[in-house]
This record gives C-alpha cells, sequence and structure tokens, in this order.
C-alpha cells in the first residue's frame, strides 16, 4: 500500500510551528510497510486542500491527515474530506455527550460550534478520542483508497494512532508489529562502525536516530502474533548489546537520566551534584524523572569562585594555583557536595562553555568532570574536548549528559573508560589533567 501524508494548517506553513506529526507518521508508516509517497502541509483553505485530496487520492490508497478538525468555521478538513469520498458526514448523539463531558471534566460547556466536532462519517466511522476534543473520522470509498483524519495536537494524534489507527492497519496488513529503542551514548558514525552488519535486512529492521551526544536504534519486527515479533526484537536487540557493550544504557526509556534514577533507586544510592557550567542541568535532567526525591537531595550551582568555596568548601589555593576550569578543582567540587549532602555518589562540573572565557591551553569547550564515590573513596576525572560542538547549548547538554554517565557507571560499578582514577583525597597535582 502506498500513502500521503496531508498536514493541515496556515501555522505550519508560515513556520510557526514544527511539522513534528510529519516525521511521526512517516516513521510510523515505513515501520507499517507503508511507502509514503508524498508529506504536504496545506493552510486552512478549502479549494487548495479539495485540489491536494482529488490528487493524492488518485495516486495513493491511503492518506492520513492531521489537524484541521477543531469547531471554528475554518476547519473544514472532514468535510472536504467527506466529500471526496463521497460519504456524507452525520451527526452522531454518542460523540456529542462524549464532547459535552470533556468539557465538562474541565469545568466548560461546549458552544453551538462545537456541534459540528460530532459529525462522523456515514458509511466510515469515528475515531474515538479520549485524549481531547474531537473525534477524528475513518472513509473509504469502496476501491480501495482510505482517509484517516487525526487532530493536530501532537499528544491527542499519537495516542490515537497508537491506540486505533495502527492497530487497524496492522490487521489490513495481516501482520504484527512490535518496536524496540535501544538508547546508545555516542554517535552515528561510532556506532555504525561497530554495528554496520547489524543494521542490514528487512525483518527486523533497525535504523539509527542522533541525538545530542546519543542515539537511539529503533527495531522493528513484523510477524503473525506480537510474541514471535518481540522475539524477533529481542533477538537483534541482544546483538546490538553484545557489540555496542555498556555504552548501550537502556531500553526504550525517555532518557539517561531515567536509568540513573532507577539504578540508584535500586541500589539504594544517593546522588548529589556540584555544576558550575552546566548551571543546575544535570539537577534538571535528573529530576526529570520520576522518583528522583528517592535519590536526588542536593545540587549545588556554585557559579561564582566564592560559591565554590563557601558551599562546596573548595580551597582558595586550588582555585589562585590551577584556576577554576582544571582538574583539582572538579574534583574538590566533587568531594565538597559529598560532604555537604551526606551522598554516596557526587558528580562535578567545571568548564569554559563559550564564546570567551578561552585560557592558554584552554580552548572554549574544555570541561572538567569529576565524579567522586563515599563508598570506596575513590574519584574519576574527564577533561573532556568539546571545542568542536562550538555553541554554549551544546558544550552543555553534553557535559550533563556525560555527569549523568559518569552516575551510571559509579551506581552501576561500570568501568570509568578514559576517565583518571585516584584516591579522592590524592594530591591535587594528581588531577592536573
Ligand atoms: P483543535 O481541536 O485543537 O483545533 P485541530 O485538529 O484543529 O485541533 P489544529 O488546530 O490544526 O488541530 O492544531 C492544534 C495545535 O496542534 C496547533 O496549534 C499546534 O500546536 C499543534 N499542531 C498542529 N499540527 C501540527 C503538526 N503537523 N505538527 C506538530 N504540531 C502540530
Amino acid at each position: 500500500m502506498t500513502a500521503e501524508i496531508i498536514c493541515v494548517g496556515t501555522e505550519l506553513l508560515l513556520g510557526d510551528i514544527v511539522n513534528t506529526n510529519a516525521q511521526f507518521l512517516s516513521r510510523e508508516l515505513a515501520e507499517l510497510g507503508i511507502s509514503v509517497l508524498h508529506q504536504h502541509v496545506v493552510g486552512d483553505n478549502v479549494p487548495r486542500l479539495q485540489a491536494l485530496v482529488a490528487q493524492a487520492k488518485a495516486r495513493s490508497g491511503l492518506l492520513v491527515f492531521s489537524g484541521g478538525l477543531g469547531p471554528t468555521a475554518d476547519d473544514l478538513t472532514k468535510e472536504t474530506v467527506a466529500a471526496a469520498f463521497d460519504d456524507p458526514l452525520r451527526f452522531d448523539e454518542a460523540q456529542w455527550r462524549k464532547i459535552i463531558a470533556f468539557f465538562a471534566r474541565m469545568g466548560r460547556t461546549p458552544t453551538e460550534n462545537n456541534r459540528k466536532q460530532a459529525m462522523v462519517p456515514t458509511r466510515g466511522h469515528a475515531v474515538e478520542n479520549d485524549h481531547g476534543t474531537a473525534p477524528g473520522a475513518w472513509f473509504e470509498d469502496g476501491q480501495g483508497h482510505c482517509a484517516v483524519l487525526l487532530p493536530g495536537v501532537p499528544r491527542e494524534m499519537k495516542a490515537m494512532w497508537a491506540e486505533q489507527v495502527r492497530p487497524l492497519l496492522e490487521r489490513r496488513q495481516n501482520c504484527t508489529i512490535r518496536s524496540r529503542t535501544l538508547h546508545v551514548l555516542g554517535g552515528e558514525s561510532s556506532i555504525a562502525s561497530k554495528a554496520a552488519p547489524l543494521f542490514e535486512g528487512e525483518n527486523p529492521t533497525a535504523a539509527i536516530y542522533c541525538k545530542t551526544g546519543e542515539s537511539e536504534i529503533r527495531v522493528t519486527a513484523r510477524a503473525a502474533d506480537a510474541a514471535a515479533a518481540e522475539a524477533l526484537c529481542e533477538e537483534r536487540l541482544a546483538k546490538f548489546r553484545a557489540v555496542l557493550g555498556d555504552a548501550a544504557y537502556d531500553t526504550d526509556v525517555p532518557g539517561l537520566a531515567w536509568t540513573v534514577v532507577r539504578a540508584l533507586r535500586e541500589r539504594g544510592l544517593h546522588a548529589a551534584t556540584a555544576e558550575s557550567c552546566t548551571g543546575g542541568l544535570i539537577a534538571q535532567r535528573l529530576t526529570e524523572a520520576p522518583g528522583a526525591s528517592e535519590v536526588f537531595g542536593y545540587g549545588f550551582v556554585t557559579y561564582a569562585e566564592a560559591a565554590k568555596q563557601t558551599l562546596l568548601g573548595v580551597p582558595e589555593e586550588l582555585l589562585k594555583r590551577y584556576t577554576v576550569y582544571s582538574g583539582p578543582v572538579a574534583v574538590a567540587m566533587a568531594r565538597g557536595a559529598l560532604a555537604a549532602s551526606g551522598a554516596e555518589l557526587a558528580v562535578a562540573v567545571t568548564g569554559i562553555a563559550g564564546p570567551g572565557g578561552a585560557l592558554p591551553g584552554k580552548p572554549v569547550g574544555t570541561v572538567y568532570l569529576a565524579g567522586a564515590d563515599a563508598r570506596t573513596g575513590q574519584a574519576y576525572l574527564y577533561r573532556l574536548a568539546l571545542s568542536a560542538y562550538r555553541e554554549r547549548e551544546v558544550v552543555r547538554a553534553r557535559a550533563a549528559l556525560w555527569a549523568l554517565d559518569v552516575l551510571r557507571r559509579m551506581a552501576l560499578g561500570l568501568g570509568q573508560p578514559g576517565a583518571r582514577c585516584a584516591a579522592a583525597d590524592a594530591a591535587p597535582d594528581t588531577w592536573d589533567l
């Protein structure tokens, strides 16, 4: 089957919002083995939408729409598609009651305008929306063409897709599809150099998506039933894990902080952070993960040298002798965070995020990252060379991600590849990288 995606909304054309719905839908359709021939964006304009629907319907079996299901007079996607599929809309009492109940939960009553959202196809059917106001719609013309209309709001659209549209398309494609996402630290080229053959093959497929400092490998398998599809995914994931080692940090999690918080919780450990150039980013990431309050009590943002001295007890002499951007200061910050918080593990970051502030031999992007473990008395120090990333935000984001990984490695007792490792109270020169 071939498909076209049609996203409706003038704000998309004006560049006010990014068309993330098209990206999501394209990826989902590809996983279902449905080739997407075109992605379109069209404003809230009936003649242009009519022309586009006629053109797309003549070429493709499935049209997937997002947006234009709202109550206002210019939201005419449903009416236009109904006409193209020769399937008149009818008022549906049950949908109307659902809309009234949805408004009631927000302490509001719907207006007359909202009645239009209770109009559903006569031959086709509504696509239930348990996450917002307007139901979606499914149209068929009896000649092998169908159209599915979903709301523009990404949260609603994705939920309706997963709950109703995807299962329906899976049945039509006569298979069950399952996907798993492996989260890996490092970029595409380092992963590809180790695992290139694992990206080959039709079933399962494996695709890589790059994010800042890490990548996601999405493995998708199709089989007659869910258990067989899951087994195919698991087999391929195991091969990826074997090749990538502990850089592959987790499967199907929103991010590294979730893995770190789980690792700390499972071991009854607590973490503290001492941040300079990341300005609280590590603490922010950690607290995104539910359950963080059980494992994280103290995050120090010590931007000024005085704050490093007062809150973390970094000796002035170290700051003078090695400068604030130095290994000895990073280790002293981590030790100070342990002492002040009583946590078992601490990470500390000090560095030059840019654009200014470079020192001789220490270009912008030089970041010192220390981890300290009160259980073993050991500390770990990395000197990160992030100058290639240029932008301040990217340097900060990479440093924060790396710091989370240092915590993960300490919590799980994994190696700290590339770090200098010594007793946390070793002579300052030990840490002068
Ligand atoms: P509503 O019932 O809220 O009016 P709708 O189905 O008419 O929903 P739109 O009004 O087109 O949807 O979009 C609602 C919001 O959803 C937009 O303001 C925008 O924030 C988001 N949105 C719409 N289309 C997209 C898209 N293609 N990608 C990402 N976000 C989108």
